[in-house]
């Protein structure tokens, strides 16, 4: 499907038919008085603000609810007279209170050099869900397939058909809201967003508008060890499904919109299923709202409800900034950043941003600030600017004719919710319980399959740990001992897997930790044999390329190559004493005060004895032997027990 670009289409409000002839022409004629009544409401961003900017429905209070009760009647019944002149009254209602905020902020916010602001940065994201078809119809969407071969006569939008929604899309919505603490509505509604664009067949999205399906939610968000850590709880407003529009390739020029000669309109994407989830204006910078978005990933990831992939588009953000000075209640203009393929390219696009309105505010220029869409661009590592928004376009939402209200129940809710698998948040807890460091649970927790590895790997304890369990109640050991020992285990399996596994695994290029030839109760046999000291971490790490070239057993290698630790105190006392004896001098000089020779002696020690001597008892040796002849009691004081 070819479509000439002779004229702008760039946005629903062309009014050029030219390119368009018989359907937009029509299309218009027939809008055409609708169109007007609502540009002259336009003042109130009606509609769409309502539910796409929480902040500013926080900053204007009681013009906020006014807005609201005003767009519940303009839905409702936009064509009586009585709820004209209701509009009408609201409007300047608005435009006054708006005035009188602005200039008592002036009075009370003058903006110097000196002036400090916050930002406010929400995120809207679309996340594609994994069905196995559309949402309203039995077409199935395959990433990257032929253009225009996954269509039908309902996502092309041809008269006559009827949308019939797929269960698939609400169980894989309602698990996403359960997931971010969402209360799910049980009674929802679908409603039509008119806009007119190339790659939207219908000439409407199937959307919710009023009545979302998931809404008032939360997300515990920890940040990256390496970006300084620490946690933040992000609000989720709403969370509601609807479906995707088509894709346009531009061709020609330098295939840019702008510059494109036309462009060609593939329909596969059309009509697949999305989740939009909101949140408030929580976040304070670019670092919050990458981990937030990571977050989201691993979740919509472990419940299999989308694959999340940035670059494919099936998880989209975009994120709304505007900065104003500390203290000021109206909000500043807000700016919309999209296009970031990478959580890293987002927080650095944000935090852009946000010094970019500050610079502009602080030097006088505030109104360079316009409402627009900027588009970050990588290689400059800067916002510019896409497309400025010449008042917001209003969609006259209505509620869909076709499609009855969704009811989810609540026993379907709580069937879902019994179904769940464990979430990131949840494993975090656990991991933290069995004492892991927070730089490995992120590592580990990236990727759900080393979790599933992982866990595999302590499992193997209960089989193994047998022998040595039943010694140890023999010998009486109580409990806390053997939590002790667990969590040590836990630490020093966590400890090689993140670390000298992950990298085998990375450099071998293999799918994941399980197709690795040492089997999970392989490494467990591994760690467990450096966490009882039989052998070092040394004689670990120097074993371990061949234990991942071929697998097998520790155990096996270690007795093979004679590797086990030298735990016996007579056998350390005679290496330590023939090393005193064969360096008489600096043993001399050790006791004279240079105490620093105590690494030299403690290398020979080990040079002696092929690195297999147990640490501690060594230490405990060799101390009592170099201290031994000295003068001083109180040098005692330094032999470690
Ligand atoms: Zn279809």
């Amino acid at each position: 499907m070819q479509i000439a670009r002779s004229a702008s289409s760039s946005s629903s409000s062309s009014s050029s038919s030219s390119s368009f002839p018989a359907r937009n022409a029509t299309t218009f004629a027939r809008y055409q008085p609708l169109r007007q009544s609502f540009t002259r409401y336009k003042k109130n961003e009606l509609l769409r603000e309502i539910f796409f900017s929480a902040e500013e429905r926080r900053g204007r209070g009681n013009s906020a609810r006014t807005q609201k009760r005003f767009s519940s009647s303009a839905s409702a019944s936009a064509s009586s007279s009585k709820t004209e002149q209701q509009k009408q009254k609201a409007v300047l209602l608005l435009t006054k209170q708006e005035q009188s905020n602005e200039t008592d902020d002036r009075k009370e916010f003058p903006i110097d050099a000196r002036t400090e602001f916050e930002p406010t940065i929400g995120i809207e994201t679309h996340v594609q869900l994994l069905t196995k078809t559309k949402a309203f119809c039995a077409c199935a969407y395959v990433y990257g397939e032929r253009q225009n071969t996954l269509v039908c006569p309902i996502c092309l939008g041809h008269p006559g058909t009827y949308p019939k929604l797929a269960e698939d899309c609400v169980l894989k919505a309602v698990q996403i809201g359960l997931a971010l603490s969402c209360d799910i509505n049980e009674r929802s509604k679908f409603d039509r967003k008119q806009y007119f664009y190339p790659d939207l067949p219908k000439g409407y999205q199937i959307s919710q508008f009023d009545e979302p399906l998931c809404e008032h939610g939360s997300l515990k968000v920890q940040i990256p060890v390496e970006e300084g850590g620490g946690e933040c709880v992000i609000g989720i407003t709403r969370a509601h499904l609807e479906e995707d529009a088509g894709k346009l390739n531009h061709v020609g020029g330098s295939g840019n919109v702008s510059t494109a000669t036309h462009s060609l309109a593939d329909y596969n994407r059309a009509g697949v299923a999305l989740l939009e989830i909101v949140t408030e204006p929580d976040f304070k910078n670019g670092k919050e709202v990458a981990a937030y978005g990571q977050e989201l990933r691993r979740i919509v990831r472990y419940l299999k409800a989308s694959d999340g992939n940035l670059n494919e588009g099936s998880m989209r953000c975009d994120v709304n900034v505007s900065v104003k000075p500390v203290g000021r209640k109206r909000f500043g203009t807000k700016v919309e950043v999209k296009n970031m393929n990478s959580f890293n390219a987002m927080a650095r696009a944000i935090d852009f941003e946000i010094e970019r309105q500050e610079k502009l505010y602080k030097a006088g220029r505030g109104e360079e600030i316009v409402q627009e869409t900027r588009t970050w661009d990588d290689q400059n590592q800067c916002t510019v600017s896409m497309r400025k928004k010449e008042g917001l376009a209003d969609y006259r939402y209505f509620p869909e004719p076709d499609l009855n209200p969704l009811v989810c129940t609540k026993k379907f809710v709580e069937r879902v919710r019994k179904e769940m698998p464990e979430l990131p948040n949840e494993i975090r807890e656990r991991f933290k319980k069995l004492g892991l460091p927070n730089g490995d649970i992120q590592v580990l927790i990236e990727d759900e399959n080393l979790v599933k590895f992982y866990d595999e790997i302590l499992q193997s304890s209960s089989s193994s740990s047998k022998s040595s369990s039943s010694e140890e109640d023999e010998e009486g050991k109580d409990n806390n001992n053997n939590k002790k020992k667990k969590v040590n285990i836990a630490r020093q399996v966590a400890n090689w897997l993140t670390n000298d596994l992950l990298a085998f695994v990375k450099t071998e290029k293999l799918d994941s930790a399980f197709d690795l030839k040492l089997k999970p109760k392989e490494i467990y046999e591994f760690c467990l044999l450096i966490e009882t000291n039989e052998i070092s971490g040394k004689i670990g790490k120097d074993i371990l390329p061949e234990l991942l070239k071929n697998g097998g057993s520790a155990r096996a290698l270690v007795d093979e190559k004679n590797l086990s630790q030298i735990s016996s105190k007579e056998e350390i006392l005679k290496i330590c004493k023939t090393v005193l004896s064969e360096n008489k001098s600096q043993l001399e000089d050790y006791r004279k005060g240079k105490t620093k020779l105590k690494a030299f002696f403690v290398g020979k020690c080990l040079a002696l004895s092929g690195g297999r001597l147990n640490p501690s008892i060594t230490d405990e040796i060799l101390m009592s032997l170099l201290n031994a002849e000295s003068n001083s009691d109180d040098d005692s004081d330094t032999i470690i027990k």
